[in-house]
């Protein structure tokens, strides 16, 4: 988090403008001017990287910004306000504002001095808020869901495909933006993938976040829990299989924590509810495929777009992956990889606009041109005689 406010502290003298070399007697130039009051609304999920991850740039940009954290997890956004005002940022730069989304995220989009909205949570949520705003003929930048593929072929260096797969899945107890909750498998190594991630699954050390030994904790809320538990259920209803938990770890029944125990679900078919939509728990969906047009079609099949990865040896197939699977962000024999320098957003469904890197600088400023006239006596359409 701190790297965050250290990477935009250096822009702030560096966002310049252009001389534009127009074919008239003016010189034309542009200024990169901030918006003035940016709303930020952040997810529960990972509360203290959203919110230092929006107000870095935002404030580095000359914006005021007023933040509202998920009701679930306002504290570390408060911490990080108080921060501000102690490193010497002016009292009113960053106001941190507790409450829910439809009473005080609607109010912060209404307020007239609201400039720009940046939301980062659900889609249907982000609908609703880019509506609201649109409504009042201000900018959005929405960083919404996922259902991103990881996409294992036959030549791939299996034990660290699983090892990728888990950091894909499982890290935040699966409640992640970016977690490659669809994995999709060649067949020549489908049932081989398969064994080796549910017995690494059935292995993760799951218990209380503050016990050193624990890898993963509990979910977020009960009803996250419980979408999690319907949305397996489901899978299997319709015909997918358990290879690896699907229910609360047995060694913790005992326990009021909301804990769900790694889960690898395979025989998923593109149909099916699970292969679509956002689990937002540490549930894996497994896909076979034949070909890589085939898997490219599975990457494709759902309208979001956030990330994805291909496990491959072979050099242009990676490439090629990289090219046809629609997402903002692809990873080649690797997972979870993100840094403030690197552009990070949604194609489709998972959103619009960038945060990260450069291109967030785009979203928190907006373009100037400004014309002087250097002629000492310009040609002007009208003629004006004094007196
Ligand atoms: P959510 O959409 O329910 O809530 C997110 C925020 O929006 C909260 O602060 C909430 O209070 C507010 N909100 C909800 N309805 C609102 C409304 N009508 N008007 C104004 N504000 C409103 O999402 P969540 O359950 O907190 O977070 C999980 C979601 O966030 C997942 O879909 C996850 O993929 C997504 N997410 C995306 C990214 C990304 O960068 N793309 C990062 C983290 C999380």
């Amino acid at each position: 988090m701190a790297e965050m406010f250290e990477y935009y502290a250096g822009w702030c003298d560096k966002i310049t403008g252009d001389v534009i070399p127009v074919p008239s007697t003016h010189l034309n130039y542009t200024r990169h001017e901030p918006l003035g009051v940016v709303s930020q609304i952040t997810p529960w999920n990972a509360p203290l990287f959203t919110c230092c991850w929006q107000v870095a740039p935002a404030i580095c940009a000359g914006n005021g910004v007023m933040i509202k954290p998920s009701e679930l997890t306002p504290l570390s956004s408060i911490v990080v306000g108080i921060l501000c005002e102690k490193a010497g940022a002016p009292t009113g730069l960053v106001n941190v504002i507790a409450g829910d989304g439809p009473g005080s995220g609607q109010a912060m989009i209404e307020t007239p001095a609201t400039a720009l909205v940046v939301f980062v949570g659900s889609a249907e949520a982000g609908a609703k808020i880019a509506g609201a705003a649109a409504r009042r003929l201000v900018p959005s930048v929405l960083e919404l869901g996922g259902k991103s593929a990881n996409i294992v072929f036959g030549d791939a260096d299996l034990d660290r495909a699983v090892t990728g797969a888990q950091a894909a899945i499982f890290a935040s107890c699966g409640q992640s933006c970016v977690a490659g909750s669809r994995l999709l498998v060649h067949r020549s190594v489908h049932a081989q993938m398969v064994e080796k991630l549910s017995f690494a699954a059935g292995n993760i050390p799951v218990g209380a976040p503050m016990d050193p030994a624990t890898q993963i904790g509990p979910v977020n809320n009960l009803r996250q829990w419980s979408k999690i538990d319907e949305m397996v259920r489901e899978a299997v209803s319709q015909g997918a299989e358990i290879t690896s938990g699907g229910a609360k770890p047995a060694a913790l029944a005992a326990s009021g924590g909301f804990f769900f125990a790694p889960t690898v679900v395979d025989q998923v078919t593109p149909q099916m509810t699970i292969a679509n939509e956002e689990v937002f728990g540490p549930v894996v969906s497994v896909l076979p495929f034949d070909t890589e047009e085939e898997a490219i079609a599975l990457a494709n099949a759902t309208p979001y777009g956030l990330a994805g990865a291909v496990w491959t040896q072979d050099v242009g197939r990676a490439h090629r992956m990289a090219a046809q699977v629609r997402a903002g962000t692809f990873w080649v024999n690797s997972y979870k990889t993100i840094n403030v320098m690197s552009p990070f957003g949604g194609f489709g469904r998972s959103g619009y606009g960038r945060s990260s890197g450069r291109e967030a600088l785009a979203a928190y400023t907006q373009t100037k041109s400004v014309w002087v006239e250097t002629a000492a006596n310009p040609a002007q359409g009208f003629g004006y005689a004094p007196g």
